[in-house]
Parts: structure tokens; C-alpha cells; sequence
């Protein structure tokens, strides 16, 4: 660094800066500007698209400049902050003109995607996470937190699995981690490049065990790690630790609005991975990522940004115990039965800010007035909501209400400090009330009506003397004084201080002229000064109040959450479903939860499921394409899901047994970004779900086995039912969706598997779908009618036709035979299928090894199960 010499003292301080903060692009204020330098200022240029230009440095050559006025930096800081880059904002944190030398500067913050606190950065309805994750000794910590609102996580993992299925929950927008985390061989590009998170090692010192233990018990002044309930976290509490340091060393702020931590078990939640979440489109649709058209879509009316917040986390957590469960219940219950109640509590949600956000903007000493403003109104809201929520009776409103503290000594003081409508600077007065301060009122006075004063000292005065033609005047080197015309110069009073003599007059001032003038011309800057320190007296206090304030906020949310079911339960026609925990889902007419509101008026069909941990374990469900089968399964999987969130659900009764787990494999679209074959990633799914279901799973399967050949397809989908369905193996409840008709004779082999299927009626050549499911097998598949349905030419339709009465002469076995004995070329072609898989069957077409043919000549074919058969041709295959 031979060049820094030849910098300027600036730049030099410049280069010191940045060389502790390399990573960030530094935010360097020089008076009214935030500049950029060298490759920073390169890179900022492009990414805001701003001029470039260049700033003597001593060096040859300028350096690369760009800047971007202070008074609008939050669009461009968010601008990059979005695009992924840290920036760190350098102040100036001494009065430029007291300042001996070069003006000090410090980074005051450094701002990330997950640490942003700019409201007009962060959607209201959604928590801006950071996460922190410690791979140690094949476990994960983890630990996240929200800084705009102030809430703080912490659990620990021991797969890989489970972290990803708790990263696609929170959904962070940063993660940092340990330089081992890169080993855990976690698939980091899908995160980074599918979700857009950003992730980052960070260095090792975060992640001492001691100092980490240390840091947390220090900010939420405990005596020990068990008193907060991290006990059993050891791993979690080193990401804990490290989150915390981390957000120190960024935020460089005390952090108070983190009041709590909380631990928590992944097992308290119903377990969801990252493709069920998708799948059933819980709080974004799977294709166009949007809410519409989402379950949180349907289920959200919610008034404040914390109840949407809220909601969007109790869905993202189902709950898995039912005494939890039969609270929120009674709350919606409750709620729905006293719609006037309701009504006037969303009346009164309505002008609610966000509290969360605001207390957090408080304690970080940059709310403005304006949001102390919405703050007070929010407030004001409260003791109506409480009293109404006073009359409530189920155990859960009542501890909400309990919880409501109605901060009223806050309200009292903003009410009487803070004026209606105030600007958003903090240091041009205009912010605090009159009659809260003596000595504001008097500056105050002293500005507006320090002119009346003067003119009433100068009648005084003329009075006083005599001097008729005395006159109060102002000029900037005097100040104010007073001046007498020779003609009077004999009436002047002692008490009156020469101060100049002019040819035809003379100037006088005394000492409450002096006095006055003092008052007047320090009262705009005394007058500011001094209402600056008032407001930051008052947002102070209001800080030192975070945990009152939080906990009223949670109790917010909850009643706005708890409103909001009530509404939607009452407007969609939902019933409060009952709870068991038998294993038992018996649903009555039930509906999908979106599909019926995208259909038009009554038009949809309602359906029952029955699941139970005896007879009715597996259902087959059999129909064409567009039957509506997916649909089925779905609303069966969000019915179960909104019960045990504590929503009431479409239907026309259900019986609901608390499920551990929904696991959901259906369509493969989604997983084509990711670049594995479809079949590979529907397997892998597959292979995960039989891994870690229980009995006490709900699993969704939608056409397993699809993306390879019929054969092997048929054979897996028959071994995946036996090993379901057999209580010993696994024995969770399940919906499986299947064009192989071959599945449904399970039915009669094992006792737990029924058929099912989607009615459709033959109409002529058409099919008109009924939406209606009903036990038994399918016995056609309709795909040509589909086809033609969907607008598959004519003649493409009839040459279809004709294939398929060609094939559906011979079952396969027979073909199989056929082969066989001819050993030679095959026209074989597998019937029944809607989907001719022409490619997989040419693997008969040479057979040549003797002995195989042998084997096949020597079969029962009449006393063999599709099964059997199937097993046959794969032994013999592997021969060849
Ligand atoms: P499948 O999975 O059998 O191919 P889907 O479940 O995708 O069929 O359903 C196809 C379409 O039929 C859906 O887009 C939906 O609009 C409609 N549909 C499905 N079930 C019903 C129902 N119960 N009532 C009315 N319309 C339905």
C-alpha cells in the first residue's frame, strides 16, 4: 500500500474505513453526499445508474466517483441492498466546523438484505429474517431473527433434510454461517439462486462457543443459558451467539427490541418440507409466485400488518397439539357466533400501525415524529378493542386480553407532547405541543411575537422620555437599538448605552432591549434545539417501554388473526372441525379451500374422505386426467392443515386426527429448474417420504411413478402401496392418485387399501366430468376423450383411436408370451394406457438368450399375478 502515502488526507481516511468494512460498498458522506469510490463506486454506478465521474486523490489518476444525494439515499441503499450487496454507511460524526483537520467519520451501520429497517424496503405482511446456521459434529444450529421486529429464534437439527425444511419456513432473505456449513453438502445454489437468499460464511470468531454463551446471557440479563430455555440447544445457542455478535457489529445499536429469545423443538409444529409447502400452495401459488390464488389468499383478512404477519407464520406452522388446537378453535368459534363483536373489533384494527416495526424503529432512535403520530393513533385504538375483548369468554381471548396492556400513560404523553401533524425532520421544530414545555411555549413566543414586543418597548419608552419620534431598529452589526434624532437628544435617560453616533441621530440600546433581542434571535435555534431534545426524551421513554409494547403487539395479532379466521369461517360457510387423536379423518362434503372460490357460484362439487388407521388406510383413486383428482387430495391435505392451524374448514362436517406430517408428491414441473431428471427428483421425494413418515403422516401421492416406463412405474407404485399400507413397514394414511388401473386389485389383497375414483359419464363420443368420487376402480381411462376435450386435432384424435383398438386385443402377459415364443421382432404394444410408452417396449424386441426363453416358455401364465409377472420379466430382463 506504498500509493496510500501519496493519498490525500481524506482519502486516506478514506481507505482505513474500507479496509475494515472490504465486503460492504462504503457509503462515504461528504457533506450533502454519500460518494463512492475506486471499485465500489464502479459497481454503484452500474447497479443505480448514476454518472460516474472521477475525485482527485493525490494518486495519477482520479479515482472513480459516484454519489447520491443524503436526502433521498434510502431508494438507492435499498436498490442494492435488494441486489444482494452490503453496504456500509460512513457519517460524519463531528460538527464539520469544529473540527480541527479532517472531519471524523465512523460506519454507523451496515445495511443487508436481511437487516434492512426501511419500511418502503420490507413488505408489512411478510418478517424480514436473517438466519444464522453452525454446522458442527453433523448438527445444525440455527437461530433467526426478525430486527424490524424484534423477534429472535433459536432450534438445532440433526439432517440436513430438516434444516432446508426450516429455511424454506422462515424463507430468510440473508443467512449467514460457519465456513463448515459448506461441507454439510447442502444444495446452497438452489437457495441462492431459486429463492434469491443470500449466503455467506462469516468469520470464525463469531462462533466461539464461551463468547457466544456469554453475549446471550448479557443481552437478556440471565444467569444461565437454562434459565432462558436454551438448555438443550447446544449448537443453536453458538448460532444464537453469533447471530447476536453479528447484529452488534452491523446494526451497532444496543438491540433492546430484542427482548426475548425463544427455543423451539421442530416437533411442536406439524412437519412440513419445502415441496409440500409448495405443493399446496400454503402461502404462494406454485407457478406464478404470487398470494392469489394461495390458501393465505383465502384465509387472510386481516387488518394490520402483524395479524398478516402472524397468519402467514400459523400457517407455515401447523400445530400438532390438540389442546392448542381446540383453543384457537374456541377463539374462531366465538368470534363467528358474535359478529357484532367481530365487526367492531376489525373497526377498531383498522387505524392500527405497525407496532412491531414502529417500537423497533423507536429503539433504534430513528422513528420521526410522523411515526410517533401513527403510534399515538394506534394506541388510541386499544382500549376499545380490550373492553370489547372483556366480554369474551373462551380461555384463550381471555389471556389475549390480558395480554392487551392499553399503554394509556403512552398515549397521555404523546398526546400531550406531540404536535397533530408534524414534519417529518426532527430538527425544525414544529414537533412539540404547545403547553407541554414552559420554556418551548416562551421560545416559541419569542419568535412568533417578538415583533409585538418591540413596538411595545418602544411605546413604553417614548413614554418614558418623551422622545416622541424613538424608534426600535435592527441592523447586523448592532443587533437591535434604539435611535434618538439630535432634536431630542437631551431627553435620553441614563440607563440608556451609547452605541453610535451618526451625523444627524444617535443609537442606544439597554439592557431589556438587549434582552430582548437575546430571546428573539436565540429562539429559532434555542427553539429547535430544544424541541429535538424533548422528542428525544419522549421517544426514549417510549423506547424503555419495548417489552409492554411488544407484548400488546402480539396480543394485536393474535386478535386480528383470530377475527379474521372468524370472518372467513362465517363468509365461505366453514364448520369448526372436531379434533381426535385416533387416527381418524372423516370428512363430510368437503371443498376445496381455493378451487371453490375460483369456481363460479355453487359449482363445485363437494366430496368425503374417510382415512382411518384401520381398514381405510390407503386410497386408491383412479379417474382421467381433469377428473379433478389432484384436487381431491389436495383439499383433503388443506382441510387437515387448516384444522390443526385452528381455522374452521370448507365442509360439511369433519373429524379431524391430528396428523404429524403431510408429506405431498405430486406434479413434477416444479422441479425442472433445479436441473435433475424429473424421475430422479420424483424418487428422491419418493425415497424421503418412506424414510420419514410415521403412522401418524397424511401422504399425498399423485401419480407415482409416472416418469419411467410403465413397467418399472406399475412395479414401484405397487411396492410403494405394500409398504404404506402394511402398519408394520410404515402404515401412514394416504391418498394416491394412479393411472395403473393394475393398482386397484390391492384392494382386495390387502385390507387396508380402497378404491376409489372420479365419476365421469359417457356422453357419445364425449365424457362430461361429475367431480364426484365414489368407491371403485375406474375401468377406462378416457385419454383420448381428454385429448379431444383439450383440442387435439381431429385426426389425430381418430388415428388415436385406432392404436388403441389395435392394442387392447392382448393384455401384456400375453404379449410378453408372444415375444417370447417368436424371439424375434415384436409388435408388442402395451394396451390399456393412455400413455404408449413405445420406446421402453423395444427393449423386447431381441430377445436371444436362450434360457430365458426357456424360463418364459415354462410359465403359468394363467396362474400369474400382474404382479408376479412383472417380477418375472425384471429377473428375466437383468439376464440379458
Ligand atoms: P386431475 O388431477 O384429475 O387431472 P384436477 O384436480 O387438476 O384433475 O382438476 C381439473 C379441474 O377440474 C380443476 O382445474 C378444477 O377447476 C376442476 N375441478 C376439480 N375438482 C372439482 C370439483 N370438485 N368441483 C368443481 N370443479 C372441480
Amino acid at each position: 500500500m506504498n500509493k496510500t502515502i501519496t493519498l490525500t488526507p481524506m482519502m486516506q481516511q478514506y481507505m482505513e474505513t474500507k479496509k475494515q468494512y472490504s465486503d460492504c460498498i462504503l457509503f462515504y458522506r461528504l457533506g450533502d453526499f454519500y460518494e463512492m469510490f475506486f471499485d465500489d463506486a464502479i459497481t454503484a454506478s452500474k447497479e443505480l445508474e448514476i454518472t460516474l465521474t472521477g475525485k482527485n486523490c493525490g494518486l495519477e489518476e482520479r479515482a472513480p466517483m459516484c454519489g447520491v444525494p443524503y436526502h433521498s439515499v434510502d431508494s438507492y441503499l435499498n436498490r442494492l441492498v435488494e441486489k444482494g450487496y452490503k453496504v456500509a454507511i460512513c457519517e460524519q460524526v463531528e460538527d464539520p466546523q469544529q473540527a480541527k483537520g479532517i472531519v471524523k467519520r465512523e460506519v454507523v451501520r451496515v445495511v443487508t438484505a436481511g437487516t434492512n429497517m426501511n419500511a418502503q424496503a420490507l413488505d408489512e405482511t411478510k418478517n424480514n429474517y436473517i438466519m444464522c446456521i453452525v454446522y458442527i459434529a453433523d448438527r445444525y444450529g440455527l437461530a433467526v431473527a426478525d430486527v424490524s421486529t424484534g423477534d429472535y429464534f433459536v432450534t438445532e437439527l440433526d439432517s440436513g433434510r430438516k434444516l432446508l425444511d426450516e429455511i424454506h419456513k422462515f424463507s430468510p432473505s440473508e443467512i449467514i454461517c460457519n465456513e463448515s456449513f459448506y461441507m454439510s453438502g447442502l444444495d446452497l445454489d438452489d437457495l441462492r439462486h431459486r429463492l434469491g437468499m443470500m449466503i455467506y460464511s462469516i468469520d470464525t470468531h463469531f462462533f466461539d462457543d464461551e463468547m457466544c454463551a456469554r453475549i446471550l446471557k448479557e443481552h437478556f440479563h440471565a444467569a444461565s443459558l437454562e434459565g432462558m430455555g436454551l438448555g438443550d440447544y447446544n449448537c443453536g445457542v453458538i448460532a444464537a451467539g453469533a447471530l447476536l455478535k453479528y447484529l452488534y457489529e452491523t446494526q451497532k445499536t444496543s438491540l433492546s427490541h430484542i427482548t426475548h429469545i425463544t427455543g423451539y423443538a421442530t416437533g411442536r409444529y406439524m412437519l412440513l418440507d419445502s415441496s409440500s409447502r409448495r405443493n399446496l400452495e400454503l402461502c404462494e401459488t406454485l407457478r406464478e409466485k404470487q398470494k392469489r390464488g394461495s390458501l393465505l389468499w383465502v384465509l387472510d383478512k386481516t387488518k394490520t400488518a402483524m395479524g398478516a404477519r402472524m397468519l402467514r407464520s400459523y400457517i407455515e406452522q401447523p400445530l400438532i397439539d390438540r389442546h392448542e388446537i381446540e383453543q384457537r378453535l374456541e377463539a374462531v368459534e366465538e368470534l363467528k357466533d358474535k359478529a357484532i363483536s367481530r365487526e367492531e373489533i376489525r373497526e377498531y384494527l383498522s387505524p392500527v400501525y405497525d407496532l412491531e416495526r414502529l417500537i423497533s424503529r423507536v429503539t433504534y432512535q430513528s422513528a420521526n415524529p410522523r411515526d410517533l403520530i401513527s403510534f399515538r393513533n394506534s394506541l388510541e385504538m386499544l382500549p376499545h378493542i380490550k373492553y370489547i375483548l372483556t366480554e369474551m369468554h373462551g380461555e384463550l381471548l381471555q389471556q389475549i386480553c390480558e395480554e392487551l396492556d392499553t399503554l394509556e400513560d403512552l398515549y397521555q404523553l404523546l398526546n400531550e407532547s406531540i404536535m397533530e401533524e408534524p414534519p417529518l425532520a426532527m430538527k425544525e421544530g414544529g414537533i412539540i405541543k404547545d403547553g407541554y414545555d414552559a420554556d418551548v411555549d416562551m421560545l416559541r413566543q419569542a419568535k412568533t411575537e417578538g415583533k409585538n414586543w418591540l413596538a411595545q418597548l418602544e411605546e413604553e419608552e417614548r413614554e418614558k422620555t418623551g422622545i416622541r419620534n424613538l424608534k426600535v431598529k435592527y441592523n447586523k452589526v448592532f443587533g437591535y437599538y434604539l435611535e434618538v434624532t439630535n432634536a431630542y437628544k437631551e431627553l435620553v435617560p441614563d440607563y440608556y448605552t451609547r452605541k453610535q453616533t451618526l451625523a444627524n441621530a444617535e443609537r442606544f440600546i439597554t439592557p431589556r432591549l438587549k434582552e430582548l433581542e437575546d430571546t428573539i434571535l436565540g429562539a429559532e435555534d434555542k427553539l429547535y434545539a430544544l424541541e429535538y431534545t424533548l422528542y428525544c426524551k419522549v421517544r426514549d421513554r417510549i423506547a424503555s417501554e419495548v417489552l409492554r409494547v411488544q407484548k400488546t403487539a402480539k396480543a394485536v395479532a393474535k386478535i386480528d388473526v383470530f377475527t379474521s379466521l372468524a370472518l372467513v369461517a362465517e363468509r365461505n360457510n366453514y364448520v369448526r372441525p372436531k379434533i381426535n387423536e385416533k387416527g381418524l379423518i372423516d370428512i363430510k362434503g368437503g371443498r376445496h379451500p381455493v378451487v371453490e372460490k375460483m369456481t363460479p357460484d355453487n359449482m363445485f362439487i363437494a366430496n368425503d374422505t374417510l382415512l382411518d388407521d384401520k381398514k381405510n388406510r390407503v386410497s386408491i383413486i383412479t379417474g382421467p386426467n381433469m377428473a379433478g383428482k389432484s384436487t381431491y387430495m389436495r383439499q383433503s391435505a388443506l382441510i387437515v392443515l387448516m384444522a390443526q392451524i385452528g381455522s374452521f374448514v370448507p365442509a360439511d362436517s369433519a373429524n379431524i386426527g391430528i396428523c404429524d406430517r403431510i408429506f405431498t408428491r405430486v406434479g413434477a414441473s416444479d422441479d425442472l429448474a433445479s436441473g435433475q431428471s424429473t424421475f430422479m427428483v420424483e424418487m428422491t421425494e419418493v425415497a424421503n417420504i418412506l424414510r420419514n413418515a410415521t403412522s401418524s403422516s397424511l401422504l399425498i401421492l399423485d401419480e407415482i411413478g409416472r416418469g419411467t416406463s410403465t413397467f418399472d412405474g406399475l412395479s414401484i407404485a405397487w411396492a410403494v402401496v405394500e409398504h404404506i399400507s402394511n402398519k408394520k413397514l410404515l402404515g401412514a394414511k394416504t391418498l394416491f392418485a394412479t393411472h395403473y388401473h393394475e393398482l386397484t386389485e390391492l384392494e382386495g389383497k390387502l385390507d387396508s387399501v380402497n378404491n376409489y375414483c372420479i365419476a365421469v359419464k359417457e356422453q357419445g363420443d364425449d365424457i362430461v366430468f361429475l367431480r364426484k368420487i365414489v368407491k371403485g376402480g375406474a375401468d377406462k381411462s378416457y385419454g383420448i376423450q381428454v385429448a379431444k376435450l383439450a383440442g387435439v386435432p381431429e385426426s389425430v384424435i381418430a388415428r388415436a383411436k385406432e392404436i388403441v383398438g389395435e392394442l387392447s386385443e392382448a393384455d401384456i402377459t400375453t404379449k410378453v408370451r408372444e415375444i417370447s415364443a417368436q424371439g424375434s421382432e415384436t409388435k408388442a404394444r402395451q394396451k390399456k394406457y393412455d400413455e404408449v410408452d413405445l420406446a421402453q417396449i423395444s427393449l423386447f424386441d431381441t430377445v436371444k438368450d436362450d434360457d430365458v426363453l426357456e424360463e418364459l416358455k415354462e410359465i403359468d401364465v394363467s396362474n400369474l399375478t400382474p404382479m408376479d409377472a412383472l417380477n418375472t420379466i425384471y429377473r428375466l430382463q437383468n439376464k440379458l
